[in-house]
Formats: C-alpha cells, structure tokens, sequence
C-alpha cells in the first residue's frame, strides 16, 4: 500500500496558508515569515526556517512536504549558459526544467505545464511521448523555486531569476487554471515576502487553444503570449500541429486578433525552421499575409516573428533549415517591415529541447542498469 503524499508548501495560495495557520492558532504574523521562507529565502527544507517555533515546523512537516519533486538528471551546456533537470514527481511522472542565461543579463526559467503532452506535434519531442497528466499549481512554481535556488548557489547570491518562459513540456492552455495560479503565486510582491516576478518578464506559450487565447486576453495581469505557429497554411499546419484541424488558421488568427485589441501587448508567432518544410518562399509570404490580418494596429507592430532552427528528435525524420533558406526566409518577413528574430539554439548539446532528455534517458536506462 502506498502513503498518502503530503501536500506541498508551494500547493498552497497566500490566503490558504494564513487560513490555515490561523486554524492552528498561530499570530498573524507567521503567514509572511513562511512565505518569506519559501519565495525569499528560497529554502530547501522546513527546518531550515530557524525563526519558526520548534512545534509549528514539526506540525507543518507532519501535514505539508517542501516540495514534492526529485532532480533525476542534470546537465549542462558545454558553454556553461544553459543547464538542464529532469525531475520525478511524487507519482513517478517526470518533468523537464531549463535555465537559460544570457550574458549573465538574463536569467530565465523555462518550466513545464503538463507531464507529456496531448498535442500530438509531429517534430515535438514531448508530443511523441503522449499524455501523463496536468501539473499541480505547486508543481510549477516549484520548478522555478528550484532554477532559482540553483542560479542562487552558483553566484553566491548575487543572481536571480529575471525571466519565465512556459514552454517546457505540455500545453499551458489545456492546463489552464493551475498555470493561472502558479503565475500569480510567482507575481506575489516582494513587500510581503513573496517572489515578485513582475507580470512583463513572464510569457506563455500556447499551440494556439483558441478559447484558451480569448480567456487569456480577459485576464487582468499582463502577461506575455507566444503562439507556436510553424506554418502559414491549413494543409501545413494540419501535418505539423494536429491541433489546427480542431483550431484552424483563421481561427487563431482573429483570437489573436482579438487579444491584441483587446491588450495591445505584443505577440509572437514562435517557427520551428524545417529545412525544406516550412522554410520555403511561399510559407514566408503566406506568414506575411497572416501576420497582417493579426495585427490591428499596423503602425504598432504588434506581431512578432520568432524563428528557431528546428531541434532534431527521434520520432521526426525533419531537420533544421540551412542558413541560406533561414537568410531567404527572414527577408521576405524583413521587406514586409515585420520584426523578426532567429533565436539561437540553446542547450543543442545537452537535448535542451522540449521533452528531449526525458526522451534520452528512457532511452538511456537500461544501458545504465546493466553497467551498474
Ligand atoms: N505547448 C506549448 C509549449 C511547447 S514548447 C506550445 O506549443 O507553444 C515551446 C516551443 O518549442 C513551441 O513553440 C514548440 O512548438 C517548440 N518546439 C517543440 N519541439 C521543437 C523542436 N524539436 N525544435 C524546435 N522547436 C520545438
């Protein structure tokens, strides 16, 4: 028979803790000395919070764990910028986390919203793994609790998370409310102890889940959207985003319409470069039609154009466009007046793509067993 596992201290809402410790009878105040412990100080244990009375860390730890997650793999880039954890959760599912620096300026955390991943994408890593389950709200902030705790480690202090990207493994929007909640436990101000991750630095990337893009443009933080769209035309997109026979081209294009109208924030269309797939001409002048039917406000530039090189996985025979389509490709967006960056491939030599090193070790593990 199994245990129950405990709920973990980062499950919980600011408003829950107090609630709870008010059951128990503790001063007002304690609420914002444990918060401070978890999104401050960031520490790794209840018994760490030394300024806690002796018998309130022991009911805590009989009714709460820290956190509910084990690193079973790390790795990090030869460059030293990007490192990469393969986590277990309590039930055994398994989960990826990035921290990605750059220039020592920005620091992100790039987590994950589901255990595997329903969408199905045909060059995703995660997609070729299929669907565990949805991530707890707790089971998200912990991730980056823990990207923190590790850049913390490595300067001594001195540095902090400065950015978070959601676009680990899973679909944000199919995952909707516990990724709502894990933003706000992260935007929590720092004058009460909190993580204060401000709403700017944040984005969330979706497949482009219609109904998830209109509720998004109704919430009141401004958070960042990216829209994964990788090709231009339905017939395209069908192949490479299944999603898109359920949500098709004219459909994300006027949510994300919609959306900008509504936050006048600026979006980016994310395009995974697929040497001879997506990378030709026509796809660029097609994403040059889309992209002006998207954005409301011509003169604003409120559409973004995000390439990456594609990631090589196992379960996708395509590979990353060559620099000269890449050139091809960015002029046509480029006399079209629509900014656009390449984003460099980061973490290429630790499998820093999405849902990779989890499909490494699977395949890596019975190697390991007979070696040891
Ligand atoms: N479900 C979300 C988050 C997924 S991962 C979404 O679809 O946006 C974040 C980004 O990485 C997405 O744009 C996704 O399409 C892209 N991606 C996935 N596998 C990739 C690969 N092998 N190479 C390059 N980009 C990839």
């Amino acid at each position: 028979m199994q245990l129950p596992i405990p709920p973990s201290l980062y499950d919980l809402t600011r408003e829950q803790l107090t609630d709870r410790l008010a059951e128990w009878g503790e001063p007002v105040f304690r609420a914002r000395q444990i918060w401070h412990w978890l999104y401050q100080r960031l520490a790794d244990s209840i018994d760490a919070m030394t300024d806690l009375p002796r018998a309130l860390r022991d009911r805590l730890k009989q009714t709460y764990a820290l956190g509910r997650m084990t690193a079973v793999a790390e790795q990090h880039s030869s460059d030293g910028w990007t490192r990469k954890w393969l986590f277990r959760l309590a039930d055994g599912s398994e989960i990826e986390t990035v921290l990605m620096e750059y220039d020592g300026l920005r620091r992100t955390a790039c987590v994950s919203s589901q255990a595997g991943c329903a969408m199905d994408c045909s060059f995703c890593a995660t997609g070729q793994m299929g669907f565990l389950r949805n991530l707890r709200a707790g089971e998200i902030v912990e991730q980056v609790i823990w990207v923190a705790r590790a850049l913390r480690a490595k300067t001594d202090g001195d540095e902090r998370l400065s950015n978070l990207v959601l676009m680990g493994m899973g679909e944000p929007f199919a995952n909707y409310n516990n990724v709502m909640e894990a933003i706000h436990r992260l935007m929590s101000p720092e004058a009460e102890g909190g993580f204060g991750l401000g709403a700017r630095k944040i984005t969330v990337s979706t497949v482009g889940l219609v109904p998830g893009i209109r509720r998004f443009a109704e919430e009141s933080v401004q958070v960042n959207l990216a829209v994964s769209l990788h090709a231009a035309t339905d017939a395209l997109r069908n192949q490479l985003v299944p999603i898109n026979r359920r949500y098709p081209l004219r459909e994300l294009v006027s949510a994300t319409r919609d959306y900008l109208r509504k936050t006048n924030r600026r979006v980016s269309y994310e395009w995974a470069m697929i040497d001879g797939v997506n990378d030709t001409v026509e796809q660029a002048e097609a994403l040059v039609e889309l992209v002006r039917q998207t954005n409301p406000r011509p003169d604003a530039n409120l559409v973004h154009v995000n390439m990456i090189p594609l990631n090589p996985t196992g379960g996708y025979a395509g590979r990353a466009s060559r620099r000269a389509r890449i050139e091809q490709f960015r002029d046509v967006l480029a006399r079209a007046g629509i900014p656009n960056t390449l984003r460099v491939r980061r973490g290429i030599d630790i499998s820093a793509g999405c849902g990779q090193l989890k499909a490494e070790t699977a395949q890596a593990a019975p190697e390991k067993q007979t070696s040891g």
